[in-house]
């Protein structure tokens, strides 16, 4: 069994991202992107915090919005629209989720595509959906770049993807679909969901719920992708795979911490400077 060691790939990344930086500078283009965090929630405040400082280290400027809880969802489409027409800001980012007054779909629609480096908009959606280049979310796209770091190609495997949020699962089995791996796609609704693990080549979780995948549910020498983060009582994260009992019967499988939560934050930053990139006419 190999661990699948996204802290060290996104370190590496970032020292890419942080070279990349500096030659954009000498031509005169500072990465920009700006966060918008409303509300108190300490988790989105500690993630808001980490791209505030992973940003600093490579030499992305950034920008922290925050508003409070009962702002209006007006004020919100306002500062969008004013970091729309900001040229020093390549990307923009609304931290989820947004309290239950404001209409998240509009909130995100109103980010324009080129900026949205989260990938969320339909337009960024759709690109992906048809197979074209466009801004990828970062969860799946640092599973991908895992995977492409690992030499694991997904084309032709039968994988399982679990959990599909419009953030983690339906963009992830897009990517697998695109990269031709032949998909089985399971939600809270699936019936007998062993079923469906038991025959993945590569399985993929992403539903936040604490050892939901054990030993008896995972095939011999799969590759699996845990995606969860929850937060144990004693305060420390854990994923959705039972890691203990399951890593001894997989070829390959993420740690949480230090698996696909480190690449989600670099992806970030590769977004933001291929999103910095196109505004200068590159591709
Ligand atoms: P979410 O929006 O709550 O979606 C959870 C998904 O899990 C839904 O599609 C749901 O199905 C499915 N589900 C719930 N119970 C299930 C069950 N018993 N069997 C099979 N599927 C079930 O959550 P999310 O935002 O996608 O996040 C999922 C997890 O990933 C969370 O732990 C989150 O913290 C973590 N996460 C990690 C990163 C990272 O960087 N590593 C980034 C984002 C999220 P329905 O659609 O049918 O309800």
């Amino acid at each position: 069994m190999q661990i699948l060691d996204g802290k060290a790939l996104s370190n590496k990344t970032k020292e890419n991202l942080t070279i990349e930086c500096a030659e954009l500078k000498k031509e005169g283009l500072i990465p920009g992107l700006a966060v918008i965090l409303v509300g108190l929630d300490p988790a989105s405040q500690t993630y808001v915090n980490m791209k505030d400082k992973a940003c600093a280290e490579t030499g992305i400027f950034s920008k922290k919005i925050t508003m409070s809880p009962d702002v209006s969802e007006e004020e919100i489409l306002d500062t969008i629209k004013l970091l729309n027409n900001d040229a020093s800001i390549h990307g923009i980012l609304v931290q989820l989720p947004l309290p239950s007054h404001v209409d998240t779909s509009k909130i995100l629609e109103t980010i324009l595509p080129s900026k949205d480096v989260d990938g969320f908009h339909n337009y960024n959606v759709g690109r992906l959906v048809t197979g074209n280049p466009t801004l990828i979310p970062c969860t799946p796209l640092g599973v991908m770049k895992i995977l492409e770091a690992y030499n694991i190609n997904p084309t032709g495997l039968d994988a399982c993807v679990i959990g599909v949020s419009n953030i983690v699962g339906k963009p992830m089995l897009n990517l697998l679909l695109n990269a031709r791996a032949t998909i089985t796609v399971c939600h809270s609704k699936t019936k007998n969901l062993k079923e469906h693990t038991l025959r993945a080549d590569l399985l993929v979780v992403g539903v936040g719920r604490i050892n939901m995948i054990t030993a008896d549910m995972v095939k011999d020498g799969a590759i699996v992708i845990d995606v969860g983060i929850n937060r144990l009582p004693n305060g420390k994260l854990t994923g959705d795979v039972d890691y203990e009992n399951v890593a001894s019967k997989c070829s390959f499988i993420t740690p949480v911490p230090g698996g696909v939560g480190p690449m989600t934050i670099a992806m970030l930053l590769e977004n933001t400077l291929k999103a910095a990139k196109l505004s200068k006419g590159d591709n």
